[in-house]
């Protein structure tokens, strides 16, 4: 059984046995657990249910990384809409583009109205039972993160995706439809555009910023950590996983050992969540918080660190965990807003609470956001005049679930990596650039047919590279981009040459500041086998530092890179 299905069946068996947790969905039963006193929703026996207009609910999917049976972990990234209002004269109702997961983990896309969308996303993400109120304040989030991310998708050739990855669509129900007419069209808007929010399953009493849950983000007033008393922490959980498990977890993740000798917390943010813990017996030997529920999750199922806020000691040959709350705990608490609104806080009080300071208002399509639906890549002249900015980003960064956050600071930090590596190479950027992290190691070895400790590598075009965590915490994530940017660049003007000088080029370039000083010693350049086909870890390590010194050589001695044989 591969990792995927072995976590979707652990899942599947014991999800009904979660007491007091927040709901996750079971796969393939049709069934969703809604926790702290919520009933359990058969959709398909629901009153008021009727049947999806297209794309049958789909199974799970063994070979994609997609699946993910952790509900609202919704992680949206930066907008790319323009704000500018532009005049229409005829404004079409707003579609998305809903690209529905089959089985085969390939994607039929659908085109919704935008209310019908929120219905049916209502149906996937809020709490069974929940007041009027709770469930159009959700409405006016959904809408407002369909809007802020349509185009995040754009690389599969659609708006938003059925799953946690963007928001979960499902059949609509009565309630479901009636919270989306009573606020069609309304939204939460930032300087006149659709917020970038977020929302979570419960903040577990306190709400979180962004960037402690993914480092790089932007963290705007309207995002605030702060305490919430009306979830009131619920929900309360535990688990206990042994060592063995979580080693597996964490090695699927990117990190490397034999053993893990022991899990520390070293750090709090403000909020109280978990933001180091030191791992004794790996590499790296730290990991935030944060990622370790992510790298546990995609492994051995969402149902065991829910949150980040929890306290961990070591019982023998297992780790025993204790937190509270469940989701990333960004923006909206679903819980607390279903308590507020049982307390008769309105929609718009709810979201105050949440989003303070940001506007609700109706907004009427423009010109400029239906434009922005999945616009086809500029054409090449455009780019290369420089003149009109593309209206699309030509740095496309797919990222898995729970990573989605880091989506911007990733997208900033390769563009001008791309526009410094052009200008030292004096070569042209690439026209377009897809980056693509996997989830897990496991994924990007079936995904490349190259083993984890390539870290990065070019498959159709586009930029494999292995799980974000393990990249970011071994410190090598920008290092990593960078190479596989000069192989982009440099590897067809190089074709002819042995391969050395290919990789001695990435690695060069990547960061050459760290190149030593040569030495009188002529290095012995590695044959292309040590390079293409390494044994291990430790032999592809020093191949490359050969390779990086025969490289160097040359261009100290004052030779162009074009030049270097
Ligand atoms: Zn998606
Ligand atoms: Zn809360």
């Amino acid at each position: 059984m591969n990792p995927l299905t072995r976590r979707l069946a652990i899942v599947g068996a014991i999800g009904f046995m979660v007491q007091g947790g927040v709901g996750f969905r079971v796969p393939g039963s049709g069934y969703r657990v809604l926790g702290s006193g919520f009933s359990v929703l058969r959709a398909e026996q629901a009153r008021g249910v009727r049947p999806a207009p297209a794309a049958p609910r789909p199974a799970p999917a063994p070979s994609t990384a997609k699946q993910n049976p952790e509900p609202r972990t919704q992680n949206p990234e930066p907008g790319t809409l323009s704000p500018e209002p532009s005049s229409t004269l005829n404004p079409e109702p707003i579609s998305v583009r809903v690209g529905f997961q089959s089985a085969n983990g390939k994607y039929s896309v659908v085109t919704l109205p935008m209310e019908t969308y929120v219905a049916r996303v209502l149906a996937g993400e809020a709490a069974r039972g929940s007041q009027p109120a709770a469930l159009e304040a959700l409405a006016i989030a959904i809408r407002t993160f369909a809007l802020a991310n349509r185009g995040r998708h754009r690389a599969d050739g659609f708006d938003l995706c059925d799953q946690t990855h963007c928001q979960v669509v499902r059949a609509a129900v009565a309630a479901t439809e009636r919270a989306a007419q009573a606020t069609a069209g309304r939204v939460l808007l930032r300087n006149g555009a659709p917020a970038s929010i977020y929302f979570s399953a419960s903040c577990g009493g306190h709400t979180e910023i962004p960037s402690d849950v993914w480092p790089g983000h932007e963290d705007p007033s309207y995002l605030p950590a702060r305490d919430d008393d009306a979830c009131d922490g619920a929900p309360a959980w535990a688990a206990e996983l042994r060592a063995s498990d979580l080693l597996k977890a964490l090695r699927a993740g990117g990190f490397r050992g034999e053993r893990l000798r022991d899990l520390r917390i070293t750090a709090r943010n403000v909020s109280g969540r978990v933001s180091r813990l030191a791992l004794d017996g790996l590499k790296p030997d730290v990991i935030s918080g944060a990622d370790l529920r992510t790298v546990v999750g995609r492994t051995l199922g969402w149902q065991h660190i829910k949150s980040a806020a929890f306290t961990v000691r070591k019982e023998g040959d297992a780790f025993h965990f204790s937190g509270h709350g469940s989701g990333h705990g960004v923006g909206l608490c679903v819980i607390g807003s279903v308590r507020l609104a049982e307390r008769g806080t309105d929609a718009d009080q709810i979201l105050a609470r949440y989003y303070p300071g940001l506007e609700i208002s109706k907004m009427t399509p423009t010109a400029a956001m239906l434009a922005a639906r999945i616009a086809p890549a500029p054409p090449p002249s455009m780019r290369a005049t420089g003149a009109p900015r593309p209206p699309v980003p030509d740095v496309l960064v797919s990222l898995p679930d729970d990573d989605e956050g880091e989506h911007d600071a990733i997208l900033q930090q390769t563009t001008r990596a791309r526009d410094e590596l052009a200008r030292t190479l004096g070569v042209a950027a690439p026209a377009t650039l897809t980056l693509r992290f996997h989830p897990t190691t496991d994924e990007y070895e079936r995904a490349t047919g190259r083993p984890w400790f390539t870290s990065g590598t070019y498959v159709d075009g586009e930029l494999h590279l292995l799980p974000l965590a393990a990249l970011r915490d071994r410190g090598v994530l920008e290092q990593t981009v960078r190479h596989e940017l000069v192989h982009l660049m440099t590897d067809s003007a190089l074709e002819a040459r042995p391969q050395w000088v290919r990789e001695g080029a990435a690695l060069y370039f990547a960061d050459p500041a760290a190149s030593p000083p040569v030495g009188s010693a002529r290095p012995s350049c590695p044959d292309d086998n040590e390079l293409l086909r390494p044994v291990s870890a430790g032999a592809l390590s020093n191949a490359f530092a050969r390779a990086r010194a025969c490289f160097a050589r040359q261009i100290q001695s004052g030779k162009a890179w074009r030049d270097v044989k």
